[in-house]
C-alpha cells in the first residue's frame, strides 16, 4: 500500500488516498477513476508536497539514527566510570603524585586510583615505570 497526497487543480484540496502501487494510480488516473472528493473534477494529481515531506521526514529518522548511536556509546561509557567510580578512588588532579605514592612509597591502598593527568603528566609516568591507562569519559548530568 502507498498513501498519496492529492491536489486537486480546481478547488485546491488536497486529501490523502491509498493505492495498492504508484501503478495502480497511474492506472486509476488513465481510466479517469481518481476524482476529487469535494467538487468531482478530474484534474487531481500527487502532490508536490509529498516527496519534500519524505525527504524531511528521512532525514529526521538519519538524524535519530545517530542520536541513538551517541547515546549507546555514551551508555557504554557511563557503565564504565560506574565501574570505575565504585572500585578506584577518586583523586583528582592529584592522580600523578598519588600514582608515584604507590609506586614509590608502597603505599597501600584497597583499590586502584583514578583522577586527571596532563598528558605530560601521563608520559612522565610511563618513564618512570608507572602503568596508567586511558579511559574516555564523559562528565555526568546527574553530577
Ligand atoms: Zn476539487
Amino acid at each position: 500500500m502507498i498513501k498519496y497526497n492529492l491536489l486537486c487543480d480546481k478547488c485546491n484540496l488536497t486529501f490523502d488516498s491509498w493505492f495498492a502501487s504508484s501503478r495502480e494510480f497511474d492506472k486509476l488516473k488513465k481510466k479517469k477513476l481518481i476524482n476529487c472528493h469535494i467538487c468531482g473534477s478530474l484534474k487531481v494529481d500527487k502532490s508536490l508536497m509529498a516527496p519534500k515531506l519524505m525527504n524531511k521526514s528521512r532525514s529526521q529518522t538519519e538524524e535519530s539514527k545517530n542520536i541513538n548511536k551517541y547515546n549507546k556509546i555514551k551508555k557504554t561509557i557511563y557503565q564504565y566510570q560506574k565501574f570505575i567510580k565504585s572500585n578506584f578512588d577518586y583523586v583528582g588532579e592529584n592522580f600523578a603524585y598519588e600514582a608515584r605514592s604507590i609506586h614509590y612509597n608502597h603505599k597501600k591502598r584497597n583499590k586502584g586510583i583514578y583522577g586527571k593527568a596532563s598528558k605530560k603528566d601521563l608520559k612522565e609516568l610511563k618513564e618512570e615505570g608507572i602503568d596508567t591507562q586511558i579511559i574516555p569519559w564523559v562528565e555526568n548530568d546527574h553530577n
